[in-house]
C-alpha cells in the first residue's frame, strides 16, 4: 500500500545546499525520490524506517573527475592500455562498485577508451551490473599524438572536431572533454597548448548547440586562456604550467577564469597520492629515474597545486571535487581525501562537501535531480558515524549507502 515509501531518520542532515547540519530530520522517500524533509515529530508514522538517529546523513557523493577504465594502482598508462577492451571494461566495473560502496553515487568520467564507458552505463541501466550514475564524455578529443591518445579520440582540424564531437554526442556523451594541453601521457607536452582556438571553438559549439557542456583539460597556462576564449564551461586541473615546466600562478588569467564563471576541478588528490607513493618507492630504492628526480627536486610540489587552488577559490572560482581516480595511484574509494585537500586550499568543510554534492550536481546540469537532499531529488544518500564537518575522514566508509532509495551498503 505504501508504494515503496520509506523513512530515513537522520540524527543530523547535511543536505548539500550549503546550509549548516540540521538536527533530527527525517526524509520520506517514495519511488526512489525524496518527497518530504521534516522534523522527526512531523513525519508520517508506520513506514519502514532506516534509523540513522545517531548518524550524519548527506547526499551521495559526486566524483567530478575520474577515469573508470584505469586501475589506479601505478601501472604505466601505456602498459595498461595495451590490454584488451574486455579487461578494461571489467576493471571499470570493479572501480564503479568500489566507488559506489564508498558512497560515490555519481561519477563524472573524464575520459575512457572507445565506447566502453557508454557500454558500462548501458549495463548498469539495464540492471546487468550495479554501479553509480555516470556522467560521460566518452573519448576525450586530443590532437594526433596527444594526451590520452590511447582512448581513440585523436582529431585535427575544426571540421574534424565538429564531426568527432557530433559523433560522441550521438553515442550518448553528456559533455565533450577536450585535451587543450598535453599531460601525463609520455611524449606529450603539458606545458604547451594543443588545439588552435578554431578547433576548440568548433567542439565547444557542438556541445552547446544541444544544451550540453564542454570541458577542457588545461595544464599549460596558455591553454587556460584558449579554453576561456573557446567558451568552455569547465576547466580540469587549471595548473598554470609555464613553458619552462615550472608552475607559475598567473593572476590575470585567474581573474579571467573567475569572471567567466567556469567551474574548475583542481584534482588535488592525484598529485598528492602519487607523491606519497613516489617517496615510498624512492626510500625503498625502487623509484624510476623520473620519480627520483621529482622527489628530490620538487618534494613539495603539491603545495603549489594547493596554493593555485586557494588563489582560485579566493577569487570566487567555483571549485568542484574530482580526484582523477584511475590515474596513477588514485583509487575510487578515497574521494574524501580530495575534500580534505580542498579544505587545505581554503574551503570550509561544508564548502568541500558542497563541492562533491550540490555544487557538483550544478556543474553537471543535474541540480534538479541529484546533489541535494530536498524534495524532488533522487534518494541517493549516505549515513556516516561522525561529523564530517569536523573531520572529513568521517566520509571514508559510510555506514549506509542508499541509491535511489535502495540499500547498497549497510555496515551498521
Ligand atoms: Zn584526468
Amino acid at each position: 500500500m505504501n508504494n515503496g515509501a520509506m523513512l530515513v531518520r537522520a540524527g543530523w542532515l547535511i543536505d548539500g545546499t550549503g546550509t549548516e547540519p540540521r538536527r533530527q530530520v527525517a526524509l520520506t522517500i517514495e519511488g526512489g525520490m525524496v518527497t518530504q524533509v521534516a522534523p522527526w515529530e512531523a513525519t508520517p508514522r508506520g513506514l519502514p524506517t532506516q534509523d540513522l538517529g545517531e548518524f550524519f546523513v548527506l547526499p551521495g557523493l559526486i566524483n567530478m573527475h575520474a577515469h573508470t577504465i584505469l586501475p589506479g594502482d601505478g601501472t604505466s598508462f601505456a602498459d595498461w592500455m595495451a590490454l584488451p577492451d574486455e579487461l578494461l571494461l571489467l576493471q571499470a566495473h570493479t572501480n564503479a562498485l568500489a566507488a559506489l560502496h564508498s558512497g560515490v553515487t555519481t561519477i563524472r568520467d573524464c575520459g575512457g577508451k572507445g565506447r566502453l564507458m557508454f557500454r558500462l552505463r548501458d549495463a548498469i541501466r539495464a540492471g546487468i551490473v550495479a554501479g553509480p550514475r555516470f556522467v560521460l564524455s566518452g573519448r576525450p578529443l586530443t590532437i594526433t599524438g596527444g594526451h590520452c591518445r590511447y582512448f581513440g579520440g585523436e582529431v585535427d582540424g575544426a571540421d574534424a572536431m565538429r564531426q568527432a564531437a557530433r559523433q560522441l554526442l550521438a553515442e550518448g556523451a553528456d559533455f565533450i572533454k577536450i585535451m587543450a594541453a598535453g599531460g601525463g601521457t609520455v611524449g606529450t607536452y603539458a606545458e604547451f597548448p594543443t588545439f588552435d582556438l578554431d578547433e576548440l571553438t568548433a567542439a565547444v559549439r557542438e556541445a552547446h548547440r544541444i544544451g550540453k557542456l564542454a570541458s577542457c583539460h588545461c595544464i599549460a597556462t596558455e591553454s587556460i586562456s584558449l579554453a576561456l576564449d573557446a567558451g568552455a564551461d569547465h576547466i580540469e586541473h587549471c595548473s598554470f604550467m609555464a613553458p619552462d615546466r615550472l608552475w607559475r600562478y598567473d593572476e590575470s588569467i585567474a581573474r579571467r577564469v573567475a569572471a567567466s564563471g567556469v567551474y574548475v576541478t583542481p584534482t588535488l588528490q592525484v598529485g598528492a597520492d602519487s607523491m606519497i607513493k613516489m617517496k615510498e618507492r624512492h626510500a625503498l630504492g625502487i623509484a624510476t629515474p623520473e620519480e627520483a628526480q621529482i622527489v628530490v627536486e620538487t618534494p613539495n610540489r603539491d603545495d603549489d597545486t594547493i596554493a593555485n587552488a586557494r588563489s582560485l577559490h579566493e577569487l570566487g572560482v567555483p571549485l568542484v571535487a574530482g580526484n582523477d581516480a584511475g590515474w596513477r595511484y588514485t583509487r575510487f574509494d578515497t574521494l574524501y581525501r580530495e575534500l580534505q585537500l580542498l579544505v587545505a586550499a581554503g574551503l570550509t568543510s561544508l564548502e568541500a562537501i558542497g563541492a562533491a554534492t550540490g555544487r557538483a550536481a550544478a556543474a553537471c546540469q543535474l541540480a534538479d535531480r541529484i546533489g541535494t537532499l530536498v524534495p524532488g531529488r533522487v534518494a541517493d544518500l549516505i549515513g556516516v558515524q561522525h561529523d564530517p564537518t569536523s573531520d572529513l575522514a568521517a566520509l571514508a566508509a559510510p555506514a549506509l549507502v542508499l541509491q535511489g532509495g535502495r540499500v547498497i551498503v549497510d555496515r551498521r
